[in-house]
Order: C-alpha cells, then structure tokens, then sequence
C-alpha cells in the first residue's frame, strides 16, 4: 500500500478547529479507501512560541521538509502581538515557505452556485466562476536588494525596494501555469507591467518564450496588471489560470478572493520544484484566513477553507483527482442544501457550527465516494 506522509500544522486560534475536520476527512479515507495516510503533528504561531520560544522548532522544521506535504491551520493572536519581531507566529509560516523553496502559490477563486448572491458582484458575473490565480512567492520587489531606507542628509530620507526577476524564476512559475492549465480549460492569462517596468518586459519574453518551447498547445494571453485588475472585477468568468509576479499577485488573488463571498471559503496550496529524483514538490496547503481570534474557541468558524485545502492536497500532492472533485462536490452539495455557518448564513438557511458543517461535508463525500 502507498504510504503518504502528511505534516498537520494546525497553529493557533480557529486553525486547530478546522483542522479537526480535516482530520476526520483523512481517517475515513485510510479506512474506506485504503489511502495509506500517515500523519504527525507539530506546533506553529503562538503554540509553537508558548512550547519552544520560536515560531516553529527546528524539530518539527524537519518533519516539515520530510513530509510528502503540510497541512498548515492559521497563526497568530493578541497573546502574542508583544513577542520579539523574530519569533511573532507569521515567522514560522515564513520559515516554511523559504526553507521548503515554495515558489509558487496556487489561490482558486470558485463562486459555489449556492453563494452567488454573497458576491459583491452581481449574481450572473460569478455564478460558477472557477479562476486560478498562479503568484510567483519568493521572488520580486518583496526580497529583492537593495531593500532600506536611507537618510539623504538634508532632511529627506529615501525607502527603497527593488523588483527583481531573473529568468530561471520566471520560467519556473510559468511552467507551472502552463501545467495547471492543462488539467483545466488549457488557457493562461500572464499579467505584468511591461510597459512601465523592465521586469516586466523579462517576464513577457520568458513567458512567451517557454510557452513556444514547451506548451504551445496551451492557450496563452497577456495583460497589463492593472487592465488584469479591471477585467477580473468586470468579467472574471473569462479567465482559466492567470499567473503573475509576487506584488501583483498578492493584490490580484485577494480581489478575486473578494468576489467569492467570506474568507472562511478560500483554500490555497504553495508548491516547490519537483525533485530531481522523484518528481515529487514540496507542497504546503493551507486556508486564506487568519487564526480569527474573535471566534476562536466557540466551535463557530467555517472549517471548508481548510477541507477545500486539503482537496488541494489530494489533486495536487497525491493526483488523486476523483477524491479531490469528490470533495469539493460535496462541499457544494452542502451549500446546496442551504447548511451554513455564521460567516455565511443567509435567509432561509440552516445555522451550523464548525463540527456539524465537518460532518455534513463528510456524509456527502462519503455518498459520492461509494
Ligand atoms: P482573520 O482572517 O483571522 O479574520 C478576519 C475576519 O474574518 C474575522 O472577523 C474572522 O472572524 C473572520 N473569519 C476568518 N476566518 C473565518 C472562518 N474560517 N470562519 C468564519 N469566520 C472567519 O484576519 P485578522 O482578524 O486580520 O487576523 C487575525 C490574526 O490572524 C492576526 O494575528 C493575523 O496576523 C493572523 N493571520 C494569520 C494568517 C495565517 O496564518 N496565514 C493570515 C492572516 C492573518
């Protein structure tokens, strides 16, 4: 039997809530399925800081770097907003990222049918969207040197940040667009601002350049960011996978998160390159929201950003495609038979808390799944 190793960071405030329903998601599919899940679990954010003084140990560092994947909860909280800059929890969540090498953050933006009128766009703009913003991560204006604030002397200080890409950076996440785009509708829209930015103009040759050499039979398209910003909210339904920098990315994925409905919804995974040897990428997955110290504890929160991560995990870490759409049919199946949680709740719905919304996610998987 394969065995899959899975690393579970459920972290601080409502992460370890969600995480319980990921949880009861793994066990029934070792049981039912024979799917040879072996997982541990370690301590980050505020948990790990409270146990070890550091926002992740070295040891559970090493069972990250070892795991076929992480499943990452959320950090942070008003307990800590006082520890040293260095060991705040969002530094273990920046540990994994740099020393896994996850390049390459995945954000889906899907509307669910049944929350169509949560949008802030109109019903028939995002009913059955289903978009995949590719952001380049550990590359660009947010790590490139010189990186300071320097005082000019005539009372005049100057900030300074560089947006820097080199050409193996860019080839890497395109390919990994490219990738995305075959296993759905095969169209990428690359966004960058090559008219005003010499990145920019690198970025499109070698987008350009690595489409013609390796995936010419995906469709591809370019746009300048902030034409990309307009479309996404005037017509979101016409793109596929758009892949773009680490700046442009943070500002696009979370527009396009927004035209979701609620934060408790969005899923994302970070991917490294594939191993010489094995073929197999780092992967972390984790949900978009925070620790939401402000339900923490109620057993209210939302749990399907987190279930929807792991279905991320599923089709991306282990290819197992049918258990992925499964699960995410299910979540829909339940939206669809208006169960909510308060973050979602609308009229003639019925209110659930985060362990009733785990079990009516399960019963629904378990019904496709047979
Ligand atoms: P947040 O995402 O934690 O919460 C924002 C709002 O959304 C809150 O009202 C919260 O109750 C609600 N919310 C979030 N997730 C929800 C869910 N699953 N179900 C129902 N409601 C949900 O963001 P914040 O309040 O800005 O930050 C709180 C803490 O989380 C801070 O310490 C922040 O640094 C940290 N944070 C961590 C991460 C991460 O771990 N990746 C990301 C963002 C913020």
């Amino acid at each position: 039997m394969t065995t899959r190793n899975l690393f579970l960071l459920p972290g601080d405030g409502i992460g370890p809530e969600a995480m319980g329903e990921v949880r009861k998601i793994i066990a029934y599919m070792n049981e039912a399925m024979n799917a040879g899940f072996v997982t541990d679990e370690g301590l980050v954010g505020g948990s790990a800081y409270d146990a070890h003084g550091a926002a992740i140990s070295e040891a559970d560092m090493q069972k990250a770097l070892a795991a076929d994947a992480v499943l990452f909860g959320a950090v942070g909280g008003p307990t800590w907003d006082s520890v040293p800059y260095e060991v705040r929890p969002e530094a273990g969540l920046l540990r994994l990222r740099k020393d896994l090498q996850l390049f390459a953050n995945l954000r889906p933006a899907i509307c669910y049918p049944a929350l169509a009128s949560a949008s802030s766009l109109k019903p028939e703009l995002v009913e059955g969207l289903d978009i995949l913003i590719i952001r380049e991560l550990t590359g660009g204006v947010y790590f490139g040197e010189p990186k300071e604030i320097i005082d000019l002397g005539n009372g005049q200080k100057r900030g300074i940040d560089t947006q820097v890409y080199d050409t193996y950076e860019i080839e890497r996440i395109a390919g990994v667009a490219f990738e995305m785009a075959r296993t759905r509708q095969n169209r990428v829209c690359s966004m960058e601002k090559r008219n005003v930015m010499k990145s920019g103009v690198l970025w499109n040759q070698v987008v350009t350049e690595t489409h013609k050499a390796k995936y010419s039979d995906v469709q591809l398209e370019h746009m300048l960011a902030d034409a990309g910003g307009m479309q996404l909210v005037r017509q979101p339904k016409q793109f596929d996978v758009i892949v773009t920098d680490n700046l442009f990315g943070d500002m696009l994925s979370d527009v396009a998160a927004m035209l979701t409905g609620s934060l408790g919804m969005l899923p994302s995974a970070s991917l490294g390159a594939p191993d010489a040897k094995t073929g197999k990428r780092k992967a972390l997955y984790e949900p978009v929201h925070g620790s939401a110290p402000d339900i923490a504890g109620k057993s209210i929160a939302n749990p399907i950003a987190m279930i929807a991560s792991f279905a991320m995990c599923l089709r991306y870490s282990f290819n197992l495609v049918n258990e992925a759409d499964n699960l995410e049919k299910a979540i829909a199946n339940v939206l669809d038979k208006g169960i909510r949680t308060g973050d979602i709740m609308a009229e003639g719905c019925k209110k659930v808390g985060t362990t009733e919304m785990g079990d009516a996610i399960l019963a629904e998987f378990k019904a496709l799944s047979i």
